[in-house]
């Protein structure tokens, strides 16, 4: 593992995101043993997958799926296939599914997996053979009413598709629900693919109204060039934005006159990353971040933006495309400067809203028209994003704190209707 990855995990991911999650929770009037309880991941799962390279050799990857909690239906979130994938990190995504999901009230509970793995490196074939070993570990604890995953960083529909078959070979019956972000011909959602980048782009959209920012000419940082970044780069084009930097791991790319999203997209497509790009001016992925600009949109990995560097952020509005992008302390000082964050738990919501309606697609075999699925997203990201700022303003408090109170809120409603099993 790279050095740097290494240093970034020393501090706990998951101790970070219980640092939120007890902002909101002492705002609370909770039982203590049920807010204890809503700091432990109901399971934890830690599996060897052995697969061979093409050239014929064994190597050994670590396989992890966290079903963090059951309250409100079946666990639900991506996998993710990255170098930096551990136990911690997965259990922090896994936490952050369960509030995502209850914030725009979803019946699923929260759940994460991934393998330490570099894609980039693999074959498809070796990618194919590591996802179906991951599947069958997994055939007894997943399902479509007990964990359903996801594409995350570093996996795909294809990614999706060999899982679904495994499980299904395994079961020995066609399961299309167990798991979303499929290509269509095999029970996919109209719209899922761009559905996170949508999301992002209708919340940030919401918000900018709010502060009378213009979206035709707003200056927009998109750091990450992935499903989400891409995407919502796209969006925020349509309505006339001009984005202004844009990176992915190979560095930033500035340009003050707006960047060629179409044509970024291309080369990223053809060259399988920006580097090389030339539509904008080179600067670091450090530089990127606080370059001037109306909105920033972190659409990348976690902690990127820190106690180092958040005094020099000088974006008037984050929205976090990307799952904890910005520590507790980060978070502080943007309070303090006035800067408004949309959570993660919020901003990035669309992808699992729409995981959830090509679930309930794949369940009742009739497949709804693309326009009817963008329909329903922006009305669940609208209503709940009202309701957020409602929370916001009654009880003075910024939007994360808001979007975990009525998170917290909606799960310890469930787990008290049900009784806990103790
Ligand atoms: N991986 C995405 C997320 O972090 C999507 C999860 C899903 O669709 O289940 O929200």
């Amino acid at each position: 593992m790279p050095p740097e990855l290494t240093a970034a995990r020393e501090v706990s991911v998951f101790g970070d995101a219980i640092a939120y999650f007890n902002e909101a929770a002492a705002l609370l009037d909770l039982d203590p043993g049920v807010r204890l309880l809503l700091t432990k991941p109901s399971r934890q799962i830690i599996f060897s997958i052995p697969f061979q390279r093409d050239n014929g050799e064994l190597e050994v990857y670590t396989g992890y799926r966290v079903q963090y909690n059951f309250a409100r239906g079946p666990a639900k979130g991506g996998i993710r296939y990255h170098p930096g994938v551990t136990l911690d990190e997965v259990t922090a995504l896994a936490f952050w599914m369960t509030w995502k999901c209850a914030v725009v009230d979803l019946p699923f509970g929260g759940g994460k997996g991934g393998v330490t793995c570099d894609p980039g490196s693999l074959s498809l074939k070796e990618l194919e053979r590591i996802t179906r070993r991951y599947a069958a570990e997994l055939v007894e604890v997943v399902g479509p009413d007990k964990d359903v995953p996801a594409p995350d960083v570093g996996t795909t529909p294809q990614i999706m598709a060999w899982f679904m078959d495994t499980y299904s070979m395994h079961v020995r019956q066609h399961t299309p629900g167990v798991v979303t972000g499929k290509p269509l011909t095999i029970g996919g959602s109209r719209g899922r693919v761009e559905a996170t980048g949508r999301g992002v782009s209708l919340v940030a959209l919401a918000q900018m109204a709010e502060m009378d920012i213009n979206p035709k000419g707003a200056r927009i940082v998109v750091q990450g060039f992935g499903n989400v970044g891409s995407i919502a780069a796209k969006m925020f084009v349509e309505r006339g934005a001009k984005i202004v930097g844009i990176s992915d791991v190979t560095g930033g790319y500035a340009n003050g006159k707006g960047i060629d999203i179409a044509g970024a997209v291309a080369y990223a497509q053809e060259h399988h990353s920006l580097d090389g790009y030339r539509g904008g001016e080179r600067v670091t992925n450090e530089a990127l971040l606080e370059l001037s600009c109306d909105v920033l949109i972190p659409a990348a990995l976690e902690k990127v933006l820190t106690i180092e560097n958040a005094s020099r952020i000088q974006a008037k509005l984050i929205v976090e495309g990307a799952n904890g992008p910005t520590t507790p302390e980060a978070d502080h000082v943007f309070a303090s400067r006035d800067i408004i964050v949309i959570p993660d738990i919020l901003a990035n919501a669309g992808g699992v809203t729409v995981s959830y309606f090509e679930w309930v697609q794949d369940r009742s075999g009739y497949f709804w028209k693309e326009a009817e699925v963008n329909e329903r997203l922006a009305e669940v990201m609208h209503e709940n994003f009202k309701r957020i700022r409602e929370i916001s303003t009654q009880r003075r408090v910024p939007y994360r704190t808001a979007a975990y109170m009525i998170a917290i809120d909606r799960v310890v409603q469930s787990m008290n209707a049900r009784g806990v099993y103790a």
